[in-house]
């Protein structure tokens, strides 16, 4: 190296993007006219070049300042034209060398340059070189190792030809190292060794450092993609076991149900969805795990349930109305109604279904005339109880979270149906309650608003439904206790219960013939007389309906075909004697004449839920101090109307010829001991009065008398409600004769004329006219008496 002369002026080349090491061999092309000449020049007379890094890549002609200063002294050793002006070149760094000056710029660079730093001998016996130089072998070792840019093959290379000569070893790894120009120009400058070998140990270390980083960033992408990969694999691993042990052909062959069923059941695109991203959820799943059943039960409602499938309605008015009629006995108002909707529907084919609610004392058909629309109508039938509803979540469902949850009762009914246009009956919606746990109403105003029920929804199925098809019919014993909201989107029908002779037609007409054929019976062997059928009436039942005569009817329909298998011959004849022969001791006596032969007790007339009922008001009295007990199933109103019968009898006491100390000296004890609970209302004032009035007068009141109506303090009779009812009632208990107030006397065209024939009727203003008919002119003369009596003591 030392032999190495340096020319005063020398060819410069100039380097883009590396930088030529003493000791490196190096292939460059080269095609820039500036090189093209210089290699010309200097090929021809074997000279050396010096070789410059470029500052900026991009120069294609760079002046003095676009090169760097420090640069190599090279030899060429090999020359390969390619097409073109393009040249291979292979070239061998000797030493480095500083550039002097730029001596002229054309054709090709030249430049003054001397020599940069002394040479060192082989093997330098510097202790500290050779320690630094140890440790440079190493970081480059591991370097080596782990580095991807740096070919293992070239790294030996390195290795073995830098041994034992820290300067060719540091020029060389220092070539090699993928660093920046400007670093390796650094270590170019640096022409003492020992500095040199210390900026590369630091530099090869913190190339090490950055690769392990790298390499740990990469191992971690490789994680997360290895563990996606690792699912796929086990998931199909799983499927492969499964399908091993003929599981997984189930569980295919049940999706592929289900997805068939989603396909064809026409739901809306909603539902759809929420359907395929359950389907979704479920192929992912084992069958055998929780999750799968839930999702599976989950998608078995979203299926089946109805969501276009519907009925063609039959708008034939004249074909409804003689199902209706072939099926139900009166009910004339209730029939018209569905009759007009129907003929409605014909003539606009986009009217919302009313909201009837069906309103009246059990038995009286409520539900079974749901039943007969649907028939004519061709509709389906479906019917859900509200009875004892209190939870919200009974009516619109369970949110899924919930172990077991379940959609509501509407959603189950419309399940039922499978059509999604069913005649929908909701039955006792007086009995719904309303607790903490929700109100139940508020969800049902939600089923039967025609403006929103297009969209109910239910917590468990989370899509919402349309309901808008269906014709809800409600029913009801009482309104008073359905919820006003609730009450106001109805349109309520009354049914007020039946009369004996209408009962007589519907058992004559409907219910003996439905009986006899569910037993087996024919004309030929049973026939029930008239008297036979009203002795059911009156002394097995007593109802405002006719469930229990029904009953009673299938009872001896059931007898009678016992007889016949045991060996009876011909037909029986169901007449009175029959009746109490094969349905045992009467039930119910009439009892009115019984109760009432004594003093302090009258015969009220009052309204139940299940009908128009008699009621025995029974007073007693007893030495006191003027206290007024009452006892009995009675309300509050009714306990204010016995507080005004008894004020009022103070105040008149002297008219009725009684003596006004003993009200201090007298306790009084009102009892009423009817079975059934009256509907607590002011209806029995009258009747009150009377009862407290023949207590007081010791004289009873008319047996075939009874009476409703409501008094004021000053002794006027108020209207009352229920009318029709009581007087069904009073007339199956045997009464001739009915007090009712003046006001009310427009009600008696509501009742039939058999019944209004039957009886007496006394409208009446003022409680006397009540006392004058209780108690005739017993009373006024008991008075007068009294009142003799007193005025001959005082005189
Ligand atoms: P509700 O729902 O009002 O309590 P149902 O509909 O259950 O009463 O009626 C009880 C029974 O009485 C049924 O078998 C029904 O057919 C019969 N029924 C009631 N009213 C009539 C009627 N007007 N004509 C014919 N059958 C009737």
């Amino acid at each position: 190296m030392e032999q190495i002369k340096i020319p005063e002026e020398i060819g410069v080349l100039p380097l883009r993007n590396s930088v030529l090491f003493p000791h490196a061999i190096m292939p460059i092309s080269v095609g820039r006219r500036k090189t093209l000449s210089l290699l010309d020049e200097v090929v021809r007379n074997n000279e050396l070049i010096a070789v410059v890094s470029q500052r900026n890549q991009a120069d294609d002609d760079p002046d003095p300042s676009g090169m760097y200063r420090v640069g190599t002294l090279a030899k060429i050793l090999k020359v390969v034209k390619l097409s073109g002006n393009n040249v291979n070149l292979i070239i061998q760094g000797l030493r480095r060398i500083r550039v002097d000056r730029f001596n002229n710029m054309e054709p090709f660079v030249r430049a003054g340059v001397s020599p940069l730093g002394e040479m060192v001998p082989a093997g330098g016996e510097d202790v500290e070189v050779e320690a630094l130089s140890r440790s440079m072998v190493n970081q480059f070792q591991t370097l080596l190792q782990t580095s991807t840019q740096i070919s293992a093959d070239l790294g030996e290379m390195v290795l073995s030809a830098g041994t034992g000569d820290p300067e060719r070893l540091s020029d060389l790894a220092s070539s090699v190292l993928s660093i920046s120009v400007e670093e390796k120009i650094g270590l170019l400058e640096r022409h003492n060794l020992k500095d040199r070998i210390q900026k590369l140990v630091k530099i090869i270390t913190r190339e090490v450092e950055l690769q392990e980083i790298s390499t740990k960033i990469q191992s971690q992408v490789a994680d997360e993609v290895g563990k996606t990969q690792r699912q796929y694999y086990l998931r199909e691993q799983m499927k492969a076991i499964q399908k091993e042990l003929g599981e997984g052909d189930d569980k295919t062959a049940e999706l592929e149900e289900i997805q068939k069923k989603i396909d064809e059941c026409g739901m809306p695109e909603e539902a759809r969805k929420a359907a395929e991203k359950e389907m979704d959820r479920l192929s992912k799943m084992p069958p055998q795990a929780a999750e799968y059943t839930v999702a599976r039960t989950y998608l078995d409602w979203l299926v089946t349930i109805p969501w276009s499938n519907q009925t063609e309605d039959n708008l034939d008015v004249i074909h409804a109305k003689k199902v209706l009629d072939d099926e139900h006995f009166d009910l004339v108002k209730v029939k018209d109604r569905i009759l007009e909707y129907l003929a409605v529907r014909a003539l606009k084919k986009d009217l919302k279904g009313p909201i009837l609610c069906l309103a009246g004392p059990p038995g009286v058909g409520k539900t079974s005339l749901g039943k007969s629309i649907a028939n004519a109508m061709g509709r389906k039938f479906v019917r859900a109880s509200l009875g004892g509803v209190r939870d919200e979540a009974e009516i619109r469902g369970h949110r899924r979270t919930y172990i077991g949850s379940l959609p509501g009762r509407i959603i189950q009914g419309m399940k039922r149906a499978g059509t999604r246009n069913p005649v929908f009956i909701l039955d006792e919606i007086d009995k719904l309650g309303n607790d903490f746990r929700g109100d139940p109403s508020s969800a049902l105003l939600e089923v039967l608003d025609p403006e929103q029920n297009n969209s109910f929804s239910d917590h468990y199925l989370e899509v919402p439904y349309d309901l808008s098809q269906v014709f809800f019919l409600c029913t009801a014993n009482m309104l008073d206790t359905v919820p006003p909201a609730l009450r106001d989107r109805m349109e309520v029908m009354t049914i007020p219960g039946y009369t004996e002779e209408e009962k007589l037609e519907i058992a004559r007409s409907f219910l003996v013939s439905k009986q006899m054929e569910a037993h087996g019976l024919t004309d030929e062997n049973i026939e029930f007389s008239v008297e036979g059928l009203r002795t059911v009436i009156n002394d097995y039942t007593r109802e405002a309906g006719v469930r229990n005569m029904d009953r009673e009817i299938a009872n001896v329909c059931r007898k009678v075909a016992r007889r016949i298998v045991e060996g009876a011959e011909g037909k029986t004849l169901v007449d009175t004697e029959k009746v109490r022969d094969l349905l045992g001791s009467v039930k119910y006596f009439r009892e009115v004449a019984e109760w009432t032969d004594r003093s302090g007790i009258a015969t009220g007339l009052a309204w139940t839920q299940v009908g128009g009922e008699i009621l025995f008001v029974e007073c007693t009295k007893m030495k006191g101090k003027g206290k007024l007990i009452i006892t009995g199933r009675l309300g509050d109103v009714m306990k204010e109307s016995a507080m005004a019968a008894v004020s009022w009898i103070k105040a008149n006491a002297e008219s009725l010829g009684l003596d006004e100390d003993m009200f201090e000296v007298t306790d009084f004890h009102i009892h009423m001991p009817a079975g059934a609970v009256p509907k607590d209302g002011p209806s029995a004032g009258v009747t009150l009065t009377s009862a407290l009035v023949s207590l007081l007068v010791d004289l009873p009141v008319s047996s075939d008398l009874a009476m409703t109506g409501e008094i004021t303090l000053r002794g006027k009779v108020m209207p009352v409600g229920g009318i029709k009812e009581k007087i069904i009632a009073a007339k199956s208990a045997g009464i001739k004769r009915v007090i009712l107030p003046e006001k009310n006397v427009k009600d008696l065209d509501d009742v039939s004329d058999s019944v209004r024939d039957a009886l007496e009727f006394f409208p009446v203003r003022e409680i006397d006219e009540v006392l004058d008919l209780a108690f005739g002119t017993a009373l006024r003369e008991k008075a007068a008496a009294a009142a003799a009596a007193k005025d001959a003591k005082s005189a």
